[in-house]
């Protein structure tokens, strides 16, 4: 395959910024998660606003960090990809909440059925397994989409910007999220999770799916082994396929179990996106690829 050629994708050079040691920005967001729960829980806020305040908050932040202390100044994201991840927003919010509306009759469903053998666990082991299990569906499923066929060309869209930043992360097709919804809520809901566990355990899995694409420099260091990080993720977006690992986004557990782990050694990749992008540019190329994949000849 040949590499995309775009004229206007930005020099893609290595980290850039010594303005920063540590990515404390992703550590200050991690932080921040348990009490924000808290005091979300004191408010009785609902699990659906205490997860769109605790997405948009993170998500702010890290734009803000993004723009102060770049990893790769080229990377940060002009009007137009504003525009066009505003766009999938607004799309995958209505996809999300019709989601919702079948995985909220299936959790009566199953709960009728099925007794809730994790509702009795302490949330400090609740928590952790919730977050692991919600992984694993999702991380098959991705490496499954990168195998090519009608998986890719679901999943290419997320693959197709040529800057890895938070806001981005909104950018992909309503099918893949879909499918990562459905695969990480329904084994919560066969082995019976709280309802606040799986709220807490969603809040984390949601804010590090942007903390992991935040264009911030510095580095998590040892922890790149235990959480998610912007230093793994980079890679997966490589246009290099022997180099786009890590298949995982909150946590990196099943690329260590499965053997998908591409660990950060110093650099990221030289370049990001893919290598078969429609011929069209701007709005044509993101409707034909929303459209490729569900209905080939409406595109
Ligand atoms: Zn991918």
């Amino acid at each position: 395959m040949v590499a995309h050629a775009d004229p206007k994708a930005p020099t893609m050079t290595h980290p850039t910024s010594t303005t920063l040691r540590w990515n404390w920005p992703h550590l200050a967001v991690l932080a921040g998660l348990p009490p924000f729960a808290w005091l979300c829980s004191m408010a009785a806020l609902s699990a659906a606003a205490m997860l769109t305040l605790g997405t948009l908050l993170s998500l702010a932040w890290l734009m803000w960090a993004e723009r102060r202390w770049p990893a790769r100044p080229g990377w940060s994201p002009g009007a137009g990809d504003l525009a066009r991840d505003g766009a999938f927003l607004g799309l995958n919010a209505v996809t999300d909440a019709a989601g919702g509306l079948v995985l909220a009759w299936l959790a009566l469903s199953i709960a009728a059925m099925v007794p809730g053998a994790a509702a009795d666990w302490s949330p400090w082991i609740a928590v952790p397994a919730a977050v692991a299990l919600g992984e694993l569906g999702p991380y098959a499923l991705h490496r499954w989409a990168h195998r090519g066929g009608w998986g890719w060309r679901v999943h290419a869209l997320h693959h197709a910007p040529v800057r890895v930043n938070a806001s981005n992360n909104l950018t992909a097709h309503p099918v893949n999220v879909l499918w990562n919804q459905f695969a990480r809520t329904v084994p919560w809901l066969v082995l019976g999770f709280d309802p606040l566990v799986i709220a807490w355990a969603s809040l984390f899995i949601q804010v590090q799916s942007f903390a992991v694409h935040a264009n911030i420099a510095g580095t998590l260091g040892p922890l790149n082994r235990w959480i998610g990080t912007a230093e793994l993720h980079r890679w997966h977006h490589s246009t290099v396929p022997a180099e786009a690992l890590n298949f995982s986004t909150a946590l990196p557990l099943w690329d260590q179990v499965f053997g998908t782990c591409r660990a950060p050694c110093g650099r990221g990749p030289a370049q990001v996106g893919i290598t078969d992008l429609p011929p069209t540019r701007g709005w044509a190329m993101w409707r034909k690829m929303l459209l490729v994949p569900i209905c080939p000849r409406c595109a």
